[in-house]
């Protein structure tokens, strides 16, 4: 009877345990998949990955929270309707800046970028150059 009840006990505990490697793996997967649909910067995929592997949910939820970029990468409607009005989007506080602006009218930061092949300054968030279809190094 006693070993019955033990060997319960201990399942029960096992249950448990298998319960919560589970929903590390889980969380883990959701994590990466995320992280990766926000950022291409490998620094902080790790970040990410490392913060929910060692941690426990009650610091690594906050944590994931802060580091991670707000705007998933594929959210590129409002740099269309950019294009389509002659405006530019400011990457630091997304202020609605005109064309030809060389920074920001909100915060000051700089708006365009230099071609590296034909000096053309166009804005920072094309991802080539309009003149010469040189990449624009800073996003590709
Ligand atoms: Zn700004
Ligand atoms: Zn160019």
């Amino acid at each position: 009877m006693d070993t019955l009840q033990l060997w319960g006990l201990e399942s029960f505990y096992t249950a448990i345990v298998v319960l919560f490697v589970f929903l590390r793996i889980i969380s883990i997967i959701w994590v990466a998949k995320d992280v990766s649909a926000r950022t291409s910067s490998t620094l902080l995929q790790i970040v990410a990955i490392l913060l929910v592997t060692f941690f426990t949910p009650i610091i690594w939820i906050p944590l994931y929270h802060i580091i991670k970029p707000i705007w998933y990468k594929k959210d590129k409607m409002p740099w269309r309707e950019a294009c389509i009005t002659n405006t530019t989007i400011c990457v630091e506080c997304w202020m609605i800046n005109a064309k030809e602006h060389k920074c920001c009218v909100n915060c000051w930061k700089k708006l365009t970028i230099k071609c590296k092949e034909c000096d053309t300054e166009y804005p920072h968030n094309y991802r080539y150059c309009p003149k010469c279809g040189w990449p624009n190094i800073e996003l590709n």
